[in-house]
């Protein structure tokens, strides 16, 4: 059997080329890093959840009219996904305060913000993904104005499809990343959703109790990365013989 081509491999993801033109196929491969990949390790299992959850959040989001690039999944680890060129940015929502706004601003983690933050690093490892405004990005022509108003937009979308998702299982969207590619439809070029969302990706914490749901859980050695994720895989009826479980939304008053 021929070799697929391997486009490009990062931490945790290898692309290949798709069987037609302007396809790629996505494979999750079980390795965690954190901190710049200054901590690695091989979670057995953590690659065919998140394909899973990405395929779930994706499939979501495409449905109520938010362009993702995904299209089908094609096994346990793969998936068949739109090529896109990539905006060399990160777009990070936060509701809650986390990781590095709560140490950059000296918040208290858990802290509610009082509108949802949206925040762009630029995609660079040597330098560890620094946060940019939106003077850099425009000057240095990384995106231009219109992509910005179309990249908050895009993500203050997926923000409120995930909180909405999430809350019915129980579980706060603290913050999360999302990356998003350019598609030309004909003279038309627009942004789409990009990448993938996973627990990898966001900060999930239970909404009794608390429980860190994501890779806060290897970044701070604070147990089973595959419990974790398998949970929130669980409630979210993801993995098959698991029933989803729906919170009762609470009314105050
Ligand atoms: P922070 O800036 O607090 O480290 O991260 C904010 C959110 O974006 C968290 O949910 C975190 O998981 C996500 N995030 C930030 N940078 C990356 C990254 O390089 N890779 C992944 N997978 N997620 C990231």
């Amino acid at each position: 059997m021929a070799r697929r081509k391997k486009l490009y491999e990062g931490k945790a993801k290898i692309l290949y080329e798709g069987p037609e033109p302007g396809t790629i196929v996505q494979y999750f491969k079980d390795d965690a890093t954190a901190f710049n990949a200054e901590k690695r390790d091989v979670i057995e299992g953590k690659g065919v959840l998140n394909n899973r959850l990405s395929e779930f959040f994706m499939t979501g989001l495409n449905t109520i009219g938010v362009p993702t690039h995904f299209m089908k999944r094609l096994n346990m680890r793969e998936q068949l996904v739109r090529q896109v060129d990539i905006v060399p940015l990160e777009i990070i929502v936060r509701n809650y305060a986390a990781g590095t706004l709560a140490k950059r601003l000296g918040l208290e983690e858990g802290t509610a913000l009082p509108r949802p933050i949206v925040e762009f690093c630029l995609k660079n490892d040597d330098l560890g993904d620094p946060l940019v405004a939106e003077e850099h990005i425009i000057a240095f022509n990384w995106a231009s104005q219109q992509d910005l108003d179309d990249m908050v937009a895009l993500a203050l979308r997926v923000n409120d499809f995930l909180s909405g998702v999430m809350y019915g299982v129980g579980i706060r969207v603290a913050d999360f990343k999302i990356e998003v590619g350019r598609v030309y439809d004909g003279d038309y070029q627009r942004l789409i959703i990009a990448d993938e969302i996973s627990p990898d990706s966001c900060r999930l914490w239970d909404i009794e109790t608390g429980q860190k749901l994501d890779k806060d859980v290897f970044r701070r050695d604070l147990g089973s990365l595959t419990d974790a994720y398998t949970e929130v895989a669980r409630r979210l009826g993801v993995l098959p013989n698991a029933a989803p479980h729906y919170t009762k939304p609470t009314l105050i008053n």
